[in-house]
């Protein structure tokens, strides 16, 4: 064991945390620690500054002035298996290095991600990228039914393609975004902590932000001090713009709230006018009503794993064998 991985991420390296139905994550390897970045960051400010500065203190500092560097020194490794329709997201974060399994060299694995009946859910109404409510649990059995008739389809013309002796790259082109793949995924920290920044939102689809949660919860393990300072700055922390500022000033000398500082409104525009009419502040609804949630506090999340339910590698394989 070398001495730069901390007891709690030695605790988790190795394991596979199940993730959906048939996904994991498992931390493979890990270089560095809270303490590597503090000592990456003290080359810029000095062994002066050690004297009155904690490292918790040094850490925060880093991240409320985006000064991201340091976290670069540390680096992850994850062995991962997702959907390939989660594959297609991830793959988009282009600063990670990624080595795929090939669907060309090898045979696909028959596995399938199927939705349990909780996140079956109809189109949302307010998020065009999203879901809204819980469907009617007969209308799932009846999709669940129709997903495995077709992917008993594609598996059995996959098997007969094979069998004909057809090039694996070829046999492999019907199979369903729903097949799982894996892939190794190395990345430092600070590019990790944009990623899971973007993918626990509530934004990102459900069955990202699952995959997510669970690397989160390994962020906090190896690095608890960046975790803690992330979460309060960067998951629950906000932007705001110049308007927004100037609708916040004015909501602090008034005493007002956001919505009584809107004078004036067309529906798409609200103008904020001084006490003479003289047009102040310029801003879209939209953007009001965002302001407005921007200003509701944010629960903190709890992102955690428990190494009782993960999974060794030998399992991960017998399970994938099984399907
Ligand atoms: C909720 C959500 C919805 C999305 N919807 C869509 C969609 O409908 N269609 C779609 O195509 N994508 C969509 N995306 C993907 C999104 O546009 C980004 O491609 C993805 O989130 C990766 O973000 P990134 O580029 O910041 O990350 P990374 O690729 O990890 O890059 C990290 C950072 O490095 C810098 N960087 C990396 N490469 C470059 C470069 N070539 N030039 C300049 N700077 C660079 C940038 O600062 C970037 O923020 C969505 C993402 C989310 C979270």
């Amino acid at each position: 064991v070398r001495p730069a991985i901390e007891s709690a991420a030695e605790e988790i390296l190795g394991l596979y945390f199940p993730v959906l139905d048939h996904g994991f994550v498992s931390l493979v390897d890990v270089m560095g620690d809270d303490a590597a970045v503090e000592q990456a960051a003290r080359v810029s400010y000095g062994s002066g500054t050690r004297k009155v500065s904690e490292t918790r203190d040094l850490l925060r500092y880093l991240m409320r002035h985006q000064h991201t560097t340091p976290l670069e020194m540390v680096e992850l490794k994850f062995h991962c298996a997702m959907p390939m329709f989660i594959a297609r997201q991830w793959i988009r974060h282009r600063t990670a290095s990624v080595n795929e399994y090939s669907g060309r060299y090898s045979v696909v694995p028959a596995v399938f991600y199927t939705p349990e009946a909780e996140q079956f859910r109809s189109q949302s109404k307010t998020n065009k990228q999203g879901r809204g409510e819980q469907l009617d649990p007969g209308l799932h059995h009846e999709a669940v039914m129709r997903w495995q008739f077709q992917r008993d389809e594609a598996s059995a013309i996959y098997d007969w393609l094979l069998a004909e002796d057809v090039a694996r790259e070829l046999a492999r082109i019907d199979l369903p975004l729903s097949t799982y793949t894996q892939w190794y995924w190395k990345i430092d920290l600070h590019n990790l902590l944009h990623f899971l920044k973007l993918r626990v939102d509530g934004h990102a689809q459900w069955e990202f932000q699952q995959y997510g949660q669970v690397m989160a919860a390994m962020v906090a393990r190896i690095v608890p001090l960046v975790y803690e300072a992330w979460i309060d700055y960067e998951v629950c922390g906000t932007r705001l713009s110049l308007q927004e500022r100037m609708i916040l000033d004015r909501m602090i000398n008034a005493q007002g709230n956001a919505r009584s500082m809107i004078s004036v409104s067309d529906g798409k525009r609200d103008v904020i006018a001084d006490m003479n009419g003289n047009k102040v502040i310029d801003i879209r609804s939209r953007e009001v009503e965002e302001f407005i949630a921007k200003l509701n506090v944010p629960e903190r999340p709890v992102f955690s794993i428990d190494p009782a339910t993960s999974m060794t590698a030998g399992q991960v394989r017998e399970k994938w064998e099984d399907k």
